[in-house]
């Protein structure tokens, strides 16, 4: 079988070479504990310390505002329900305003914190899937403690104003949460220029490997631990660090923000040329999210009155590799809860696609899918019970 084309660096992508090199000491002659005082813990620590600056020097903000974690979820986890506590408890009211298409790592965590006696407002989105900084700013309150928006969106790739919205939350001291795991290597990530409080970020998103991630948290930003058992990274969360995956995630976040440029001009043409092209050939097609304020890579789509899961399996039998929405509700009969706050017509919401390029994505690739996806929804069109 010829090679397998990965189109889903949404969901997860490759881990480059650079970043197993890096990680490579710290499994075996750099194995101590960051908290241990002898000389083999105080490399580690020495090591985690270097990760810290590496990644704050990328982030701009200072090493100490960095919690580490098991990854985006725990992240997302982490910020909505470590300043909602943490906010409540000091008696600054319960309200807290996200929107309608976040990942379910904030999405089921807003739901459970409303559930829980905080009063949340799921903003809608226009028909791109983006808010805008005035539709935020309408809906904050005296009793607002937490804002939470997805930088830019994992199902349908819509980019939203993120520094506008932080602007007005800044002036109004209210704090504010990004999730930005699907931007890293693709757009800018200085929480300073992004007006940004709290801000997550998963590593196997960024060539990195799965299982360690970030929050950035603002100097003095009340939170209040979730893990707790032990006094490691400022009490903030407990447990030992995982000394090698913090090199690999630091070396990933050097590698994608020093190469975002040139990524960024390789995948704009692929992302382009993928969705001329299938618009053109498949009259079913239309694209989801943002023409232009979209992820480079990404190039979603909702087929009317076709499966997109079952088209999907067929292109894994020819050798491409993509999903639907998000890969962590793969294999629901539900809508995606994107499509639907985004108001798809009912009649495409099972037609959900998505195809996101990579670093190692060709045009050869994009001929492939377009070649490929063409004839399998032409099969698939053909198998549809006729109306008359
Ligand atoms: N947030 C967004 C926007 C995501 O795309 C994902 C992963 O799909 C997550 C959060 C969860 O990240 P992780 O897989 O590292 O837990």
């Amino acid at each position: 079988m010829s090679e397998f084309i990965y189109l889903d660096h949404s969901a997860t992508t490759p881990v480059d070479p650079r970043v197993v090199e890096a990680m490579q000491p710290y499994w075996t002659s750099m194995f101590g504990n960051p908290a241990s005082l002898h000389s083999a813990g105080k490399a580690a620590g020495a090591a985690v310390e270097s990760a810290r600056e590496t990644i704050a020097r990328v982030l701009n903000c200072a090493p100490s505002e960095i919690i580490f974690t098991s990854g985006g979820t725990e992240s997302d986890n982490l910020a909505l329900r470590g300043v909602a506590a943490a906010q409540a408890a000091r008696g600054r009211g319960r309200h807290i305003v996200t929107t309608a298409v976040e990942h379910h790592a904030v999405y089921d965590v807003a739901q459970e914190l409303a559930d829980h006696g905080f009063d949340v407002t799921f903003l809608p989105v226009d028909e791109y899937g983006r808010v805008t900084p005035e539709q935020v700013a309408a809906a904050l309150r005296p009793d607002t403690i937490l804002v939470s928006v997805m930088y830019a969106n994992n199902e349908v790739g819509t980019i939203n104003p993120i520094s506008a919205i932080g602007a007005e939350l800044r002036a109004r001291r209210i704090p504010f949460h990004v999730d930005a795991v699907q931007a890293p290597g693709l757009l800018p990530l200085d929480v300073a220029a992004l007006n940004v409080d709290l801000l997550s970020l998963s590593a196997h998103k960024f060539y990195g490997v799965k299982g360690i991630g970030l929050l950035y948290v603002r100097r003095a930003m009340p939170l209040q631990p979730q893990i707790v058992g032990g006094t490691q990274q400022g009490h903030r969360r407990a447990g030992t660090e995982p000394v090698a995956l913090i090199m690999g995630m630091a070396k990933a976040l050097e590698l994608a923000e020093a190469e975002r440029t040139e990524t960024v001009a390789k995948l704009i043409p692929l992302r382009d040329d993928a969705i001329r092209r299938i618009l053109a050939a498949i009259p079913e097609a239309a694209l989801t999210g943002h023409p232009t304020e979209r992820l480079p890579g990404h190039a979603s789509f909702a087929m009317r009155g076709l499966n997109g899961d079952s088209i999907l399996l067929d292109l894994n039998e020819v050798g491409i590799g993509a999903s639907g929405g998000s890969a962590c509700t793969t294999g629901q009969q539900e809508p995606s809860h994107v499509l639907v706050a985004l108001g798809v017509d009912p009649d495409r919401l099972m037609g959900q696609m998505r195809f996101v390029f990579g670093k190692h994505s060709t045009p050869e690739q994009v001929d492939k899918l377009v070649y490929h996806l063409t004839v399998l929804a032409e099969r698939h069109r053909a198998m549809l019970p006729t109306l008359d």
